[in-house]
């Protein structure tokens, strides 16, 4: 086994529980796709800032996608 990859696949992540409290007045919208996530947040911490996505799928989209456009 190497690095830190948990069960979800994603290294340095973590799974964010959302209160209902907290998400009925604040909307969370994945950072990649934008679709808004009603009770768990992946989130992770990428070039020094914090993002949130609708799950570790997203992570990797973002990962592939978009921080290489970002890094330019
Ligand atoms: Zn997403």
């Amino acid at each position: 086994m190497s690095g830190a990859a948990g069960p979800d696949g994603g290294a340095g992540g973590r799974w964010v529980e959302l209160k209902p409290a907290v998400w009925e007045t604040v909307v969370r919208a994945c950072d990649c796709c934008g679709q808004v996530v009603p009770k768990r947040l992946w989130v992770v911490d990428i070039a020094g800032s914090e993002r949130r996505f609708c799950g570790t799928e997203c992570e990797s989209l973002y990962r592939s996608y978009v921080l290489p456009r970002l890094a330019r």
